[in-house]
């Protein structure tokens, strides 16, 4: 989280600062700030809020310069307010420091400079880094950083600018992306995220762990923290800007909703298919790599097929595309899964070894925890496989071998596209794997092949009914607890549905397994307590289970709002408000019964009147603890 953004070279760098920061706006909205030195003095200007309250600012102060750093912030160390808003400055003002991340020794830091006489003018653990670089400043910016990252523990994406060497930018990373864009003639920038630069160039360098880098109008210097050069490959974005765009849509995110037909096509064009009645994971191929222990051994599909456990390290929505994933490996190929939170895993003793083979699944590839919890399993000798969505990130650098979900940019900060696409691919492993154990018949697998390549149209005729889901919001927009429950493969898709309730309509909702509901939340049923039932019908006896679960409900005066299969006619009568679906194979119902309840939230998210793309205290992309 927070999106960092630097330029040098000879244009005026606050404009092109301001555009890249309004891109990445995405990754925290509490406060935005910029500096830049023209004519060796130092401009700042900051605000709490939005970049445009910063692009209101610049126009009456005027920032002139070709150097200069912006950011925008999602606090971790102190309020949102224009005190804590980066960037930072040292006591004589002359060094500015912009980061993402948490300083995680920061009260000993603080302790220390200010025994030393620094005086701190805001609550971040960020500042620390300022009086850090001007402490062991002599003359030299690059070796002043160097010795001040020497001191910081935790996790860290930082640009630094000093005024007595106006024509630098120093930036390292541990932790937190952060990407080189090679201008023309003389021109660099350096940013958290490639879409805050590709307007300005597609030749970008990916900074690794522990590099540093320097800027300077003649050229770049990457050097790792021995201060040893380090040679990097120069890459070519192929991606374009215009796929950023809201394309006529009100928000990011209902765009992204109305994608999913196509990306979930796109997760499997040129992957499967129908006339070959073949599957073909390219970033899955099996190749022998050495590994940590000094051992030789298969990845890619080959680590599936032979592990004797799947672990599924995800956060957020990412961890409900993993519970699908469980539920299709047990189900279908009677591989054991375990699905772990990132966060509790890397802390905790979980088991991994030699046999298990770990899949990492994030949106942005950069989640933090994830990140750390894949190199926690890459020391215990395990085989790691990356299901990510951002081409050339930290966690698709990491495994040893991956699947992109090629969804292109999300922006909503609730995810929506990207989670249909992480089911599919989960999907299509699944019947990979299945059709080359044989545990899939031929036939089998040319009916879920032609199953799978019905979905986006199914998906399309869903997203036809947002009228309809609307005016179910608007009866319902004024409750304020709301249950959802699903069994089997909807289960994940009722603890999703109520992930995105909260998240942008800020109305407490929780998912259940649907028959746990007796063991507990029955006792909050009441008038006032709308349950969301996904009930679509199943081949095996869920269904009947689960409309047991709707008659407990209507019997306490519960409300029910149900998902259901098309033509299901008691599902109609026994509920209060019905979305139907179209029907398909049980295993890959999630990708069609998620869509009403992204509608539904974003609907109830619109009509509360809160902002769908930045909900509150949420940011994209949690590359902090
Ligand atoms: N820790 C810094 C702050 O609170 C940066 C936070 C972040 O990267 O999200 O300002």
């Amino acid at each position: 989280m927070c999106g960092i953004i630097g330029y040098i070279g000879s244009k005026n760098a606050t404009p092109i600062v301001l555009e890249g920061l309004k891109k990445l706006e995405y990754r925290g909205y509490d406060s935005a700030g910029i500096a830049s030195i023209d004519k060796d003095k130092m401009s700042i200007l900051k605000c709490k809020g939005r970049i445009r309250e910063l692009s209101n600012l610049v126009k009456k102060e005027h920032l002139t310069g070709s150097v200069g750093l912006g950011h925008t912030r999602w606090a971790t160390h102190g309020e949102p307010s224009e005190r804590n808003a980066h960037p930072h400055v040292s006591c004589s003002g002359k060094v500015a420091v912009v980061h993402n991340g948490i300083i995680e020794n920061y009260a000993s830091l603080r302790t220390l400079l200010e025994d030393e006489g620094h005086k701190f003018s805001s609550d971040t653990d960020t500042e620390i880094f300022a009086h850090l670089v001007e402490k062991f400043y002599h003359g030299n910016l690059l070796k002043a950083v160097h010795e001040a990252l020497a001191l910081v523990e935790g996790a860290y994406a930082f640009a630094v600018m000093c005024e007595d060497e106006p024509d630098k930018i120093v930036a390292a990373r541990f932790g937190s992306p952060l990407v080189i864009g090679i201008g023309k003639k003389g021109e660099y920038l350096i940013a958290s995220d490639p879409i805050a630069i590709v307007a300005h160039t597609r030749q970008v360098i990916y900074l690794a762990d522990n590099e540093v880098v320097m800027l300077q109008t003649s050229g770049y210097r990457v050097t790792d923290r021995d201060n040893v050069e380090v040679e990097k490959e120069v890459e070519n974005i192929t991606w374009s800007l215009d796929k950023i765009s809201k394309d006529g849509f009100s928000h990011y995110m209902l765009k992204e909703i109305f994608e999913q037909p196509q990306t979930i096509y796109d997760a499997m064009r040129g992957r499967l298919s129908k006339e070959k009645n073949d599957i073909r994971l390219g970033g899955l191929e099996s190749h022998l790599k050495w590994l940590n222990k000094g051992e030789k051994k298969t990845t890619g599909l080959d680590a599936l097929i032979k592990a004797k456990r799947i672990v599924i390290i995800a956060c957020g929505t990412s961890w409900h595309a993993g519970l699908i994933g469980e539920y299709m490996f047990e189900n279908v190929l009677h591989i054991p899964v375990e699905v772990e939170y990132a966060s509790e895993a890397r802390y905790r003793n979980f088991i991994v070894d030699k046999d298990t083979t770990v899949i990492a699944i994030s949106q942005s590839g950069e989640t933090a925890d994830t990140l750390a919890a894949i190199k926690e399993a890459k020391t215990r000798g395990a085989i790691t496989l990356g299901f990510v969505n951002t081409v050339g990130s930290s966690i698709a650098r990491e495994t040893h071998a991956g699947v992109y979900l090629h969804a292109g940019s999300e922006i909503g900060v609730a995810s929506t596209k990207t989670f249909t696409s992480q089911v599919c691919i989960l999907a299509l492993i699944t019947l990979l794997i299945g059709k080359k154990k044989r545990i899939i018949d031929d036939k089998r697998v040319n009916t879920i092949t032609e199953a799978l390549f019905n979905i986006p149209q199914q998906v399309e005729k869903i997203l036809k009914k947002t009228n309809d889901i609307r005016e179910i919001a608007k009866r319902y927009m004024d409750f304020n607890n709301f249950l959802y429950l699903g069994r089997g493969y909807n289960f994940p898709i009722a603890l999703e549905g109520a992930l995105k309730l909260k998240e942008i309509s800020y109305i407490h909702a929780e998912g259940y397994p649907a028959a746990e509901m007796k063991h507990g939340p029955i006792a909050l049923i009441d008038k006032n307590m709308p349950v969301v039932f996904i009930a679509t019908d199943t081949e095996d006896q869920i269904y009947q289970k689960i409309i047991s679960n709707i008659q407990e409900v209507k019997s306490r005066e519960g409300q029910v709002i149900a998902i259901a299969s098309e033509g299901n006619e008691l599902i109609e009568k026994v509920s209060d408000a019905v979305i139907t679906v179209p029907k398909t194979e049980d295993f890959l119902t999630p990708l069609l019964t998620v869509t009403p309840l992204q509608l539904f939230a974003y609907h109830m998210a619109l009509l509360k009147g809160h902002d769908v793309d930045k909900p509150r205290n949420l940011a994209k992309s949690v590359t902090v603890e």
